[in-house]
């Protein structure tokens, strides 16, 4: 069956916009499902546009797109006086948090697994530092005499110094590029955030495998 619902601020629909979100305007947006479960987001003529959340989490502007349900929309503006919710919600908090959490609990794995693949590559980006560093010490050491006819003590010293922490260097440089991006595996988490449009708050991991925030009580049904 297809289903259509408006979406704006004081709009008696199935999500409560209230008056403080002065830039959503009362018939902002409308969406639509279709019998095959296509989901389409359509801009209702709203005086400061409606928004789809991209993955990087920029926002891109539309008067008509196909969404999921899991996508988020931005109503006007992303500040206070804007609405940011997931599509889902349109069915009714209840259906609409059973999507968000499931979803929430989707990212949280995939992101516990990212962390332990992080760590595992650290650790080992680690034990490849302090190698070559001693394998450094052995070549300089082995090298040593090699110099020693031709040179003044001082510039073996420091020849010697050099071929012992250059190795080391290098693998920690090359360690510094390619090892994998721990900052935005902490980004990723502090965006899964409770579906509640009103709360928003971080949740714990124990929050979200549990699913309910402590604050709003919000949850799936
Ligand atoms: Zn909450």
């Amino acid at each position: 069956m297809r289903q259509e619902f408006t979406i704006g601020r004081d709009y008696k629909g199935t999500i409560m916009i209230d008056d403080t979100h002065r830039a959503v305007s009362r018939e902002h947006a409308k969406i639509i499902i279709e019998d095959n479960d296509t989901w389409i987001l359509q801009d209702a003529g709203s005086s400061n546009g409606t928004f789809v959340q991209q993955p990087d989490g920029t926002l891109r502007r539309v008067t008509t797109a196909q969404i999921r349900p899991t996508t988020k929309i931005q109503l006007g503006p992303p500040d206070v006086n804007g609405f940011c919710f997931p599509a889902s919600l349109v069915l009714g908090p209840n259906v609409g948090y059973e999507y968000a959490w499931r979803e929430l609990r989707e990212k949280l794995e995939v992101i516990k697994a990212d962390k332990k693949s992080f760590i595992r590559k650290a650790k080992i980006w680690g034990w490849a530092q302090k190698g070559s560093a001693a394998v450094g010490c052995v070549v300089g050491i082995c090298l040593q005499g090699v110099f020693d006819d031709s040179m003044s003590p001082n510039a073996i010293l420091n020849l010697n110094r050099a071929l012992m922490v250059a190795p080391g260097l290098l693998i920690a440089g090359a360690a510094a590029m390619f090892m994998p991006d721990g900052e935005s595996i902490k980004e990723r988490r502090a965006k899964l955030r409770c579906p509640n449009p009103n709360c928003r708050r971080v949740l714990s991991d124990d929050e979200i495998s549990y699913g309910m925030c402590q604050l709003c009580k919000c949850r799936p049904q």
